[in-house]
């Protein structure tokens, strides 16, 4: 054939000498990967070596992964399959008829983890509610299980008020955007990254590592982790602790000190309605007994009321952290003063120094000249750890005698503490992939999957690690318009948990 005679003598030769080095390459390679199953833990051994650490920060993964295409990086992954995740719509309207794509997003995590060879159960909660469950199993039997959760819906988004389609999945200027972005199928993606790459590599962890991606947690968790827990808590069999969200994110104190924030609390759910009675009468007659303005009234003082500041061991912990840190002065009967000076995190910090309660909604009438003889108000309250009773209490003074209260939502406040060996485990898998890390415990404001899983006994945490850029404004992103991840963030996430999940 022509085609072979026709190549020129030194293009030829350069073929054969790009030939010899991608041979040569390849050996190197072998060679590194031959070294590193020597050195990483988990390939045959399961367990770290006595060394302690894999090997220096970030050195293993970005030696050889990326140079295979049939092992990709887990680092180079994360970002597909999280950008996969926020291309499917799991918006939680709260309503089962509307709430959509919550199955698929399960299927899709359900096949991720199968083509790698781990099972996963689909648990649906009514149609299209679905859950993804499944198990790793450790290496020493003799340990308890770790729980590691996920939620997969997303609250409501506007195309409109955003950037960017909420569900276009879009990279742009180092972030990668959609609705889910940060809250939090980033840690979903993460997760799976991490045990896709130990099912390719071999690694197995030392206890059993339990994965559930759930439904539902936006509007409550009846259909999500609430569910599993009342239904299937067998799937939980051992498990006595937990990490999931809002919490191993960081931030920035200067260019070289960053405190990361671990959830080691969290308020308790509160949500409430108010109904005032009167008597209906017509709009234009003189009349004192309006229902209307009867809860009007219960509403402002709800709403005006301020609690007063409790410092609870979780708060009094981050504040005396922070604020060495910091250099920022604390004074204990006034905390608020020192949190702010937090900056963006001042508004999630400032809450949890003390009860709120908020007015959401307001129902009442049907006609414009007709005085109803019901009106409701629902009031979102969060009670701090052991507070919820008082706050029962308080509230009742307020609204006074004539106004009925009746709780939607109660789920309690969770609090543990700051210590052992998972906490240690978290602390040293920051400071490896970030040497100015300083982990801090913290109480979070809202309320999470957490709440389900700790009736089971279990110790939950929110840890999904973000090291995220100074000047982003993190928590206006949670529910917020143009939610984004910054991709070198991910990134960081998958080294920390890849770290944590082996050593903890
Ligand atoms: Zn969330």
């Amino acid at each position: 054939m022509r085609s072979r005679a026709a190549v020129p003598g030194a293009a030829r030769r350069q073929t054969a000498a790009r030939r010899g080095a991608d041979r040569q390459e390849r050996t190197a390679f072998r060679r590194r990967a031959a070294a590193r199953d020597r050195s990483v833990p988990g390939r045959g051994a399961g367990r770290l070596g006595a060394r302690g650490d894999l090997g220096g920060r970030r050195g293993w993964y970005e030696e050889a992964m990326t140079s295979d295409a049939t092992r990709p990086a887990p680092t180079d992954e994360v970002v597909d399959l999280c950008r996969d995740l926020l291309r499917i719509d799991t918006t939680n309207t709260g309503d089962n008829d509307t709430s959509a794509g919550e199955r698929r997003a399960a299927e899709y995590v359900a096949e991720k983890l199968t083509e790698v060879g781990l099972a996963a159960e689909i648990h649906e909660s009514a149609p299209g509610r679905a859950n993804a469950v499944a198990r790793i199993a450790g290496t020493d039997p003799g340990r308890p299980a770790l729980l590691v959760h996920g939620h997969l819906d997303v609250v409501p988004a506007d195309p409109d008020e955003w950037s960017v389609h909420p569900f276009s999945g879009e990279i742009r200027d180092g972030y990668l955007w959609g609705r889910g972005a940060i809250d939090m199928k980033d840690f979903d993606a993460m997760v799976l990254a991490v045990v896709r790459h130990w099912q390719r590599t071999g690694v197995r962890p030392a206890r059993d590592i339990v994965l559930a991606y759930t439904a539902d947690e936006e509007a409550g968790s009846d259909y999500g982790a609430h569910f599993l827990v009342e239904r299937h808590r067998d799937l939980f069999d051992g498990c006595t602790e937990a990490i999931g969200e809002v919490g191993g994110f960081s931030y920035s104190v200067n260019d070289s000190q960053r405190l990361y924030l671990i959830e080691t609390a969290e308020k308790g759910l509160d949500w409430l309605r108010l109904h005032a009675k009167g008597r209906p009468g017509h709009g234009s007659m003189v009349h004192d007994d309006n229902a209307v303005t009867a809860l009007a009234e219960a509403v402002a003082r709800v709403g005006r009321h301020r609690f007063p500041v409790v410092v609870t061991p979780t708060v009094r912990a981050f504040l005396e952290q922070v604020s060495e840190l910091l250099g920022i002065e604390l004074d204990p009967e006034d905390p608020e003063t020192a949190i702010a000076k937090l900056g963006p995190i001042a508004n999630i910090i400032g809450a949890t120094v003390r009860n709120t309660a908020n007015p959401t909604r307001l129902a009442a009438g049907y006609k414009d000249n007709v005085i109803p003889g019901r009106a409701t108000a629902t009031i979102d309250c969060r009670s701090l750890p052991g507070q919820s009773e008082l706050l029962e209490a308080q509230l009742r003074e307020l609204v006074g005698p004539d106004i009925a209260i009746e709780y939607i939502q109660r789920q309690p406040a969770l609090e543990t503490t700051f210590d052992g060996d998972l906490v240690d485990a978290m602390s040293a898998a920051l400071r490896a992939e970030d040497p100015g890390a300083h982990p801090v415990p913290y109480m979070l404001s809202g309320g999470t999957d957490a709440k389900a899983f700790s009736k089971l006994g279990i110790r939950c945490f929110g840890f999904a690690p973000l090291r995220l850029p100074p000047d982003l404004n993190f928590s206006a992103l949670f529910h917020g318009i143009d939610e984004r991840v910054p991709v070198e963030g991910l990134q960081f996430g998958v080294r920390v948990l890849d770290r944590f999940l082996r050593t903890c």
